[in-house]
């Protein structure tokens, strides 16, 4: 039997080159050798509020988007995370076995509640769900009891407390469940911003020429990338004190399919004006191929979750009614 990868995007808004490099693209190949489950991450879209009609518009945008880039639905199972109520259920009972300590030192909760403004008397409004995030999301991977839980650098914090509470579970309750190992592509696992080369991409940047967005116009991308941060030097060198140029390298070598060294070694005497004239114009082609896919596989969607849902309830039900047994519900 082939082992087992968990995986999810949230659906706070649109994908970004970030998303892509960093974890679908390694999804891609990583689908022939092992049995994939990856979801649209609905529920954690509502963490911070989002419009109900742009939820609905990214979770298909998502959906279709992880079919053009190259994810097989013969081979694995996709699906949306809300279609699955699983996934609520277990959200719970792993709450209630998490602790706030725990929760409090995420390094995630603690900048997504940086930027929350104070009201003029005084109080923050702040999420609990933006709290208890990492609980549902080691519910979402104990669904299905995987080998590995492919995912950015940036949720390798996450995937520790889960480990941690894998080993809580099968303790107190005499489980038998994988601690998940994470699964982390070696090059582009943070993608910066363009804006802020100091960063990480991300969807719910507000600045939108900080991201590249995988619907983007291919024409306004390409300007993106023109207008990318770099540092006054103009010599082109692996250097993590050159973030906005190593950014641009590792896109390049992303996207190339050739490592950062080759990258280096392609740009070596030339300079930063032909390496965002380079780097643009491969975005642009790549984003121009994804979005004619994208048309089609929007049509899609709605068999191919169906199924997904079906294969995904299977396995999700039979490892939350043990939980369950075990903790005495059943
Ligand atoms: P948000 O701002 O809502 O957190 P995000 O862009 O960080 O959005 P997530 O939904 O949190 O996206 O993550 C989806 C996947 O993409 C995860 O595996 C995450 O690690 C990866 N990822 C996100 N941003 C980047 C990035 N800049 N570079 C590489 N991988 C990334
Ligand atoms: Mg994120």
């Amino acid at each position: 039997m082939k082992q087992k990868i968990v995986t999810g995007i949230t659906a706070t808004g649109k994908l970004t080159l970030g998303n892509y490099i960093g974890a679908i693209k390694n999804l891609i190949n990583l689908q022939d050798q092992y049995d994939l489950f990856i979801f649209v991450a609905d529920l954690h879209a509502l963490t911070t509020y989002i419009d109900p009609e742009q939820l609905r518009k990214n979770k298909k945008d998502i959906f279709a988007l992880y079919l053009a880039c190259g994810l097989d639905p013969e081979k694995v199972t996709l699906f949306f995370q809300s279609d699955i109520s699983a996934h609520s259920e277990l959200n719970w009972i792993i709450t209630s076995i998490t602790n706030m300590g725990e929760l409090s030192r995420m390094t995630q909760f603690k900048d997504k509640t940086q930027n929350i403004v104070k009201q003029e008397n005084g109080t923050e409004t702040i999420p609990v769900g933006l709290f208890v995030y990492p609980s549902l999301m080691s519910a979402d991977i104990i669904l299905y009891n995987p080998t590995y839980v492919s995912v950015g650098i940036d949720q390798k914090q996450h995937l520790e407390l889960c480990q941690k509470l894998v080993k809580r579970l099968n303790k107190k309750y005499n489980l038998n469940f994988n601690e998940p190992k994470p699964l982390i592509s070696k090059i582009g696992s943070k993608i910066k911003s363009l804006q802020d080369p100091f960063l990480k991409m991300s969807k719910s940047d507000k600045n939108e020429n900080s991201s590249i967005y995988l619907l983007d116009d291919p024409e306004k991308a390409y300007k993106k990338i023109q207008k990318a941060v770099t540092d006054g030097e103009n010599k082109i060198y692996i250097s993590e004190d050159k973030p906005g140029i190593l950014n641009l390298l590792t896109i390049f070598a992303s996207l190339k399919d050739i490592t950062l060294e080759e990258a280096e070694q392609h740009f070596k005497n030339k300079n930063y004006k032909d390496l965002k004239e380079e780097v643009g114009i491969l975005v642009k082609n790549f984003l121009e191929s994804i979005q004619k896919k994208y048309k089609k596989t929007l049509e899609q969607i709605e068999t191919i979750s169906k199924i997904g849902k079906e294969r995904a309830s299977k396995i999700a039900n039979e490892n939350l009614l043990n939980i369950k047994k075990a903790f005495g519900l059943k």
